[in-house]
């Protein structure tokens, strides 16, 4: 009987999906050098909150590794590394294959923009003698969750002699931080009785800066000047330069471990941080690749990929364009001989809202880097969906290599959904797919994700980039 027991164990194993847990799989060095690897993360997560600082940061470190910035015409071979910086808010980071550019690339591609709100062009105003500034989200948020948490405002301000300055205010533990008001449950009832959408309005994201009026001057209008006054000595700016500003107010949250056990990290930005960071790492280690690398970190997902730094735009399919003439080949020829890797995060199965979910098809904490064939809305509207053999391939890849890995859709059929850059790039005739890591309150001001799950989308990254 025993014997039996046995038998259909094995049985099911054989052909049954198993829905394992990582911490079941992984072993001892691995769990160690994933929580290594994630200490590197943190610090990322608090030095790159928006995409102007995320370029920043990755050239940096592909700097270091002996990457150079490259230009048109330059000449290529095998083992070179270079990057291009697009308007300081995207980068490509590549590293010319051994074999031949018309076998394709490797691309990886995750975006460094991030939910928050964005001053407007006139944002200053007084009211009622406080100070404030307007703005204007900028991505998919709950309005609501933007209120009462300390905000540091980050971004560029160009000033009308062209010159830019840069803005960082609120993530040093001595900085002030900023703050977005909302009424007393006592005044709430009106309030309260609204949908949660409407609780809080776009109009009434407005962030608190200051209360002082100067001494003396009793006008009203006087708190305004006061704080145009501390800018004018802090940057030698006047309030007609806001108009030619990128200013972002994000969570002044640091990226914390969550749990007892240490288990998951919580930040500000994981979507897409956490795949920017994985495949700016596994991409800056790798050394001597068959295909050539092509790992892009763009801007703009979170808007629908419009604009000059957004996937939408041609910066890639330019790029790949100069690096294929450089090496005796064409664009087009690349393009549709290469593989994508579109690195965005997906949600994870939350126990206290399972109702969105379908069980069998969502992605869970711990269980690994999530696969997702198609994302898209109503009908798969607004995806590429890969097909079953370039599917395949990937989950031969991700087993052959011992990945801990799992496949999941976002939320139930008709729940909502949403899309990534993959369609875009899939649309330039290269084979793509959704690769990422699972993560809970996703588009909220402090997202979680798990490290194992984040160091799994590293390997990942690494395996399909060497292959
Ligand atoms: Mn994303
Ligand atoms: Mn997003």
């Amino acid at each position: 009987m025993a014997e039996k027991k046995d038998e259909i164990k094995k049985l099911k194993e054989k052909l049954l999906v198993q829905h394992k847990n990582g911490y079941h799989v992984i072993s001892d060095k691995m769990f160690k050098a994933c929580d290594k690897f994630c200490e590197g993360y943190k610090d990322f997560m608090n030095k790159a909150k928006i995409e102007r600082e995320a370029v920043i940061y990755s050239i940096e470190l592909l700097k270091k590794k002996g990457f150079v910035e490259y230009e048109k015409g330059m000449a290529l071979k095998a083992g070179d590394k270079i990057y291009r910086n697009n308007r300081g808010k995207s980068v490509i980071a590549s590293i010319i294959g051994t074999s031949p550019i018309e076998k394709g690339v490797r691309l990886c591609a995750a975006h460094i923009d991030s939910p928050r709100l964005d001053l407007k062009q006139n944002p200053l105003y007084e009211d009622t003698e406080l100070a404030l500034f307007k703005t204007h989200y900028y991505g998919g948020i709950k309005k609501y969750q933007w209120t009462t948490i300390p905000l540091a405002l980050h971004g560029v301000i160009v000033k009308a002699d062209g010159t830019s300055i840069s803005v960082n205010i609120g993530e040093d533990e001595n900085d002030p931080v900023f703050c977005v008001t909302d009424l007393l449950p006592h005044l709430a009832t009106a309030q309260m009785q609204k949908p949660l959408a409407k609780g809080i309005t776009g109009e009434q994201l407005n962030i608190l800066i200051g209360s002082r009026p100067f001494k003396n001057d009793e006008e009203s209008g006087s708190v305004k000047l006061a704080i145009i006054d501390i800018l004018n000595k802090k940057y030698g700016i006047t309030e007609a330069d806001f108009v030619s500003s990128e200013l972002e107010a994000v969570p002044a949250f640091k990226a914390k471990d969550i749990g007892f056990d240490r288990s998951m990290i919580g930040a500000y930005g994981h979507d897409d941080k956490v795949c920017a960071y994985t495949a700016l790492i596994a991409t800056a280690e790798c050394k001597k690749p068959k295909h050539t690398v092509v790992t892009i970190l763009t801007d703009k997902e979170e808007t629908g990929s419009d604009g000059n730094t957004g996937l939408r735009s041609s910066y890639l399919e330019y790029f790949i364009a100069d690096i294929a003439a450089a090496l005796g080949s064409d664009g087009r020829t690349v393009l549709s001989a290469s593989e994508c890797l579109s690195a965005d995060v997906n949600a994870a199965f939350d126990p206290t809202f399972p109702e969105v979910n379908e069980r069998n098809n969502s992605a869970y904490i711990n269980h690994g880097v999530v696969v997702t064939k198609y994302t898209g809305a109503r009908g798969k509207a607004g995806t590429s969906d890969a097909s079953a053999e370039f599917t395949g391939r990937v989950r031969r890849l991700m087993d052959s290599n011992n990945i801990i890995w799992q496949t999941g859709e976002l939320g139930k059929v008709d729940e909502g959904g949403g899309g990534t850059v993959a369609a875009y790039i899939a649309n330039l005739d290269v084979d793509t797919i959704d690769l990422g890591v699972p993560v809970l309150s996703m588009h909220a001001p402090y997202e979680i994700v798990s490290k194992l799950d984040t160091y799994m989308a590293y390997k990942a990254f690494e395996v399909f980039i060497a292959d």
